[in-house]
């Protein structure tokens, strides 16, 4: 749409000849019009002027976005290159104030040139679909616009974190769910807490005296682990290169012996170990680490033992499943995301701790201005000092209310639904001889796959084979994006060439829907 359809060019639409009727009422309409538009500076509310509009935003959105954006029958995307984009969307901002007419169709276009992340094709992410439950506690939470720092400001809030993060801590299986916990804005910044406070624990002296006349703090991960696990290694000031990276075995789960060959090399080289952090579902292949194995070599040396459950947490939910975390129990801190395989919208992430008072110990600073002490309330609920973040969201609503919605029940009931689509998934393209497995028995609801054009079938042993597969899934990648008929990723990792992961984790998807992916990737690189 070009942009003078969308914008009042003119610095002062008032006095701007946008009108040049001579029907006299016809111009008063317009005057009317401008003088509304000018007070768009207003920041509340005001019925007459707000109510129409927001009710037909909301409408839209329900249609556009929610209904629209997540039928089958619709695309998941409308895929333009970024220049095309800047020539067709208006980006610009201007002096001028827009009317709620052109506001209501600039919306229109947000969401028609958005990825549809809810769809139910939209299989590319550890994060997919569209909660109804999750997306009005996401609005309600908008509505309210709270920050969960004290009691005072957030008192629903503040209490709604305590239980849910209590819940939570019982299904981990911590002694009669005590301990500790935070909403955090992401799994990777809950990851930098869980190394934060393992170094608090390590020596609470630090906090005031920084890292100077510190030995070298050593951390160990495995070489599948998420990468933020180095990031915030290297924001904490441990650096990146005492991250110590564990080879995986052929299930893409972290070698116990060569961590503890690793942990006695460190302590000879004059390094001090501190911290494994685990992982409950690798990102790529949805490995499980052996936790029992890693809790017994963390007694052994004293260690932290973090997991970062951040994507696998949520089979905890199942009896079923749980027992892929046998021994998370014995866990320092877990990372675990229900804005992923619990689909509650983004973001909603959290560290629960088995210890009371890491947190606040490694974290407070004590604001006078905002956490005063002679307050007339229990100030124990201002809870926001444990954390890093000033302002911060409530990320709680949304998943606590899609928990009210389904109950417990509902979300295994959720859980063990994506798993059941990703084994029969599974059985399905092993079956087949133009797919072929990564790993043979993905533990998660991550799939990750290649798919063998004709053109490569039974030429495994050719010189160029591998080269000639690490293009297919690339070229399939582009034709669906540019379809819009689906999204999955690929990548390449070790030594194999580009794979395709397939992330299931929307409960409404079917046996039909799977047969659908097998047969739009078949339909999309037959010819290559
Ligand atoms: C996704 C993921 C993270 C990071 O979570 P964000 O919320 O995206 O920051 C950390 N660890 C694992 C294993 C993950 O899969």
């Amino acid at each position: 749409m070009p942009s003078d359809n969308l914008l009042i060019t003119s610095e002062d639409p008032v006095s701007s000849g946008v009108s040049s009727e001579d029907d006299d009422v016809g111009h008063q309409k317009e005057l009317s019009l401008k003088k509304d538009v000018l007070s768009n500076f207003e920041s509340l509310p005001d019925k007459n002027k707000h109510e129409t509009f927001l009710k037909d935003c909301v409408d839209l959105l329900l249609k556009e976005a929610v209904f629209h954006g997540t039928d089958r029958e619709n695309k998941v995307l409308d895929w333009k290159s970024p220049e095309e984009l800047l020539e067709i969307f208006d980006f610009n901002l201007n002096g001028s104030p827009s009317t709620h007419e052109e506001l209501k169709s600039i919306l229109k276009n947000v969401v028609k040139f958005s990825v549809k992340t809810g769809h139910p094709y939209f299989v590319n992410q550890l994060f997919s679909s569209l909660d109804p439950y999750g997306l009005i506690g996401q609005w309600l939470t908008d509505a309210l616009n709270p920050s969960v720092y004290t009691y005072e400001v957030s008192p629903v809030f503040t209490l709604m974190e305590e239980v849910v993060l209590k819940e939570m801590r019982i299904i981990v299986g911590y002694k009669d769910g005590k301990g500790d916990g935070i909403f955090c804005p992401g799994g990777s910044m809950a990851n930098g807490y869980a190394i934060s406070c393992a170094r608090y624990k390590f020596n609470p002296n630090l906090k005031e005296t920084g890292l100077h006349n510190f030995p070298r703090l050593v951390l160990f991960t495995s070489e599948d682990a998420h990468y933020s696990v180095k990031k915030m290694a290297s924001f904490l000031g441990i650096g990146t290169k005492n991250v110590y990276t564990i080879k995986t075995d052929d299930k893409g789960k972290i070698n116990v012996d060569l961590l503890k060959n690793e942990i006695e090399r460190v302590k000879s080289e004059g390094g001090v170990p501190f911290m494994v952090s685990a992982t409950a579902g690798t990102t790529v292949l949805g490995a499980f680490d052996p936790i029992n194995d890693l809790a017994d070599v963390c007694e052994e040396h004293n260690l932290w033992l973090h997991v970062d459950a951040a994507w696998g947490g949520g089979a905890l939910i199942s009896e079923k499943y749980k027992n892929l975390m046998k021994g998370i129990h014995r866990a320092d801190s877990i990372t675990w995301n229900p804005h992923k395989l619990l689909t509650a919208p983004q973001q909603c992430s959290t560290l629960l701790l088995k210890h009371e008072g890491i947190l606040s110990g490694a974290h407070s600073a004590n604001a006078a201005y905002l956490f005063q002490k002679d307050k007339f309330y229990d100030t124990s609920y201002d809870t926001g000092d444990k954390h890093v973040q000033c302002g911060r969201r409530a990320d709680v609503l949304k998943f606590w209310y899609m928990w009210k919605a389904k109950g417990t029940h509902g979300l295994t009931r959720h859980v063990e639904k994506v798993f059941d689509n990703a084994e029969y998934f599974t059985k399905t393209i092993k079956s087949k001889e133009n797919f072929k497995m990564v790993l043979e028995e993905p533990e998660c609801t991550n799939v990750c796959f290649w798919y063998v054009p004709p053109s490569l079938l039974g030429k495994e042993n050719e010189d160029d084979y591998e080269e000639k597969l690490h293009k297919i899934a690339p070229k399939i990648k582009e034709r669906m994006m540019k379809d819009g008929s689906m999204m999955v990723t690929y990548q390449a990792q070790k030594d194999w060439p580009n794979f395709f992961r397939i992330v299931f984790q929307n409960s409404a998807l079917t046996h039909d829907d799977m047969m659908h992916f097998i047969q739009t990737i078949e339909r999309l690189g037959c010819d290559l």
